[in-house]
């Protein structure tokens, strides 16, 4: 099988999406990946539309397979949730994250996905408390991204979890706003800071009326109920025009950077420069 080559392997694995038996392989490969330093992160830079100032990174997380090079997270991270082991995999991102923004002269934020598997385990909250005592990072600098299908699992333990985490100073975004079960009710229901709008929206705003108008309606719903909104996947200065137009707060985004090593962002995060 080997000798059939990686380009149809991999042109395989596209066009057919994941199949079992590689899925098992890569289960195995991913646990080895923890152990052996074939995980990293990058980070993306997060702009405040208003002063134009980077205010904080997402992190990202990166896997170099040995044999296969970069695996995408749309691909490894579903397999770490369904087999567990996004709890070793969430702990190691979030502690390398905040060990990094720790680090960092300037007072950035710092935001983490987390998973609904991570979210509702029952040691998660004692987790955060104890990585930012160990760490110093001020609880205000770390931002939990988390998306509505993961609070949807179990509404009350996620909801007791959430708040337990704000009650520590630690921020709550919501992730990929507008797709998968959005519920205008999850707005109200759950403790959140600021709302991310899914990068589906964003993508067509400068050329499709509807996705213009479900733009703005969600930016006219943030200001309604006092929540920052952060433009995710601007690519285009069409789509930034459009946005600071209607007074959106924050953007991230290609147009901006990709996500990267963090020694890209030396002079950003010394506080000595803006991007
Ligand atoms: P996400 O949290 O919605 O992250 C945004 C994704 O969009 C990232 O893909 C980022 O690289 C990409 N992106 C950013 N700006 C642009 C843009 O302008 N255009 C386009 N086309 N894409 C842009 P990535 O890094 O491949 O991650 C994919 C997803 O995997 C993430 O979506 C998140 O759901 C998950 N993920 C990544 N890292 C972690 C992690 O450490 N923990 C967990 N639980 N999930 C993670
Ligand atoms: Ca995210
Ligand atoms: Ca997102
Ligand atoms: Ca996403």
């Amino acid at each position: 099988a080997k000798a059939e080559g990686r380009g149809t392997h991999r042109l395989f694995e596209s066009q057919m999406g994941v199949q079992v038996r590689d899925r098992r392989l890569l289960e195995h490969d991913l646990r080895g990946a923890l152990v052996s330093q074939q995980l990293s992160l990058v980070y993306q830079p997060q702009v405040d539309l208003e002063s134009g100032e980077v205010s904080g990174f997402e992190a990202l997380v990166r896997w170099i397979h040995p044999e296969r090079g970069a695996v995408p997270p749309s691909t490894f991270i579903p397999i770490a949730e369904e087999t567990g082991l996004i709890l070793q995999l969430g702990e190691w991102v979030m502690r390398t994250a905040c060990i990094q923004a720790a680090s960092w002269t300037a007072p950035l934020m710092i935001a983490v996905n987390v998973s609904a598997v991570q979210l509702h385990a029952p040691n998660f909250v004692a987790f955060i408390e104890r990585l930012l005592a160990e760490t110093g990072l001020a609880p205000e600098r770390l931002e939990i991204e988390i998306t509505e299908t993961a609070m949807i699992r179990n509404m009350n333990r996620a909801l007791a979890n959430l708040r337990q985490i704000k009650a520590l100073g630690v921020k709550v975004a919501m992730d990929d706003f507008g797709t998968g079960y959005s519920s205008l009710s999850n707005l109200r229901a759950f403790p959140f800071d600021r709302i991310k709008v899914d990068q589906s929206f964003i993508r067509s705003v400068h050329d499709n009326d509807q996705s213009a108008a479900i733009v703005r309606a969600v930016l006219g719903l943030g200001k309604g109920l006092n929540l920052p909104i952060l433009a995710e996947g601007v690519e285009r200065l069409e789509e930034l025009d459009f946005l600071r137009g209607e007074i959106c707060d924050a953007a991230q985004g290609y147009w901006f950077s990709r996500p990267e090593d963090i020694s890209a962002f030396e002079d950003v995060v010394r506080g000595s420069r803006k991007t």
